[in-house]
């Protein structure tokens, strides 16, 4: 691990980037295991939850990814952390979060963590809008980060498109102007306002199942900046290892990696997963079922898309049945078609629709209408939290800190 982490540093000052805290880290310290440098002109779009391909990593490689931020003191919890244990990340950052607090930013890239692009104001309607509307968020979202860290080469061509709400077109020119659309490979639940223990074991779990990829996580979620000591921990005592990546530039040439290590390979899931879905028998040769969006709680509908990645206010966390359901599936070993994880074990109850804000459950209950709040547009009020627990979509409520991170850890 000493020789990782002198690698690291060596690495780091060759790249001109931060390396603070790397003197410090333990020797037992999970640190970074490689710097995977990745070419964007070649590999646009990463990520089997909804792409071909992801990231060449080996077994038992994950890439960390937090999205959203930055938002004290949460992300500074979050750095905190993975500072502790010489873990580097990549953030995909919100324009507006980073015109708010850039030196949050400004942490993040001398900490040496990759810098990346979110969007300019995390618009849910990403599937649906312009290629000129969508262009202004991406390139406002860029133009912002560039202001924050004064070096258009400090921000890495890598987006992230809210709500991983895609579409052809907003692909289409993501590619066009070099810029690598990255989803993701597992995600943790972490804004539908579940207990840190539970966005660490969804994490441990998912990544298990797996084997493999890339992790999403959202550093304005008090749960998650919680959960993250344990996931580090947890990820250590299993013997994962962490892959930090960074843009190929002219000076940084990219990571060799076979060509089939890109491509999505399905691993044979677990047979209590409890959903089958089913995919080409004609196949001649056997075929892993892959996740599609339809697992994850996206339904395409026609040009409209339907997406279940919104809280689900359920107050009943605390009974959530565990995950994965037991539910015995028998799969014969020539099977063309295998189990895999269905919208319900993501707790995606409720399916949410982009544009149609969804009425409180409690309206029946209340008087009329005009005694009720005018419901804040999408970061009103930003960035105070806001005290009601309604939002247009996942990332968009900050709940009040627990009071352990209730003290003032602004930097
Ligand atoms: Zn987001």
């Amino acid at each position: 691990m000493r020789r990782t982490v002198a690698a690291y540093v060596l690495l780091a000052s060759l790249l001109g980037i931060g390396t603070a805290g790397a003197a410090e880290c333990p020797a037992d310290a999970l640190g970074v295991s490689r710097t995977l440098v990745v070419d964007p002109t070649e590999h646009v779009r990463l990520g089997s939850f909804q792409y071909n391909e992801s990231l060449p990593l080996k077994d038992h490689e994950v890439v960390l990814t937090f999205d959203d931020g930055p938002l004290p003191p949460y992300t500074n919890r979050i750095l905190d952390t993975l500072a502790s244990e010489c873990v580097k990340a990549t953030f995909f950052m919100v324009g507006r979060m980073v015109q708010g607090y850039p030196a949050v930013v400004r942490r993040v890239y001398n900490e040496g963590h990759t810098v990346a692009n979110h969007s300019q104001t995390h618009p849910f309607t990403f599937h649906k809008m312009s290629v000129e509307h969508a262009a202004q968020e991406i390139e406002g979202g860029f133009a912002s980060l560039n202001a924050a860290l004064g070096d258009p080469k400090a921000v890495a061509p890598f987006f992230r498109i809210p709500g991983l709400l895609r579409q052809d077109s907003v692909e289409h020119y993501l590619a066009a102007h070099n810029y690598m659309t990255w989803s993701v490979d597992f995600v943790a639940d972490d804004w539908t306002h579940i207990k840190s223990q539970e966005v660490a074991r969804r994490a441990i779990n998912r990544i298990e199942a797996r084997g493999k990829g890339i992790l999403l996580l959202h550093d304005i979620q008090p749960a998650t900046a919680l959960a993250l000591p344990d996931i580090l921990k947890e990820l250590k005592s299993r013997g994962f290892k962490i892959v930090h990546v960074v843009p190929a530039t002219a000076d940084r040439p990219k990571t060799v990696a076979e060509p089939e290590l890109w491509a999505i390979r399905r691993a044979p899931e677990p047979k209590f997963w409890p959903r089958v879905l089913p995919v080409g028998v004609e196949s001649p040769e056997p075929v892993l079922a892959a996740p599609s969006p339809a697992s994850f709680g996206i339904e395409f509908v026609g040009p409209a898309i339907k997406v279940a990645m919104a809280q689900t206010f359920d107050r009943k966390a605390d009974a959530a049945p565990a995950w994965p359901n037991l539910t015995d599936y028998t799969v014969q070993s020539e099977a063309h078609v295998l189990p895999i994880a269905g919208a319900r074990n993501f707790r995606y109850v409720r399916v949410f629709r982009p544009g149609e804000p969804e009425k409180p459950k409690v309206a029946a209950k209340k008087p009329p209408a005009r005694t009720q709040r005018p419901r804040a547009p999408a970061y009103g009020g930003w960035p105070a939290p806001t005290r009601s627990s309604r939002a247009v979509g996942h990332q968009l409520t900050v709940a009040r800190p627990p009071v352990n991170l209730a003290a003032p850890q602004m930097r």
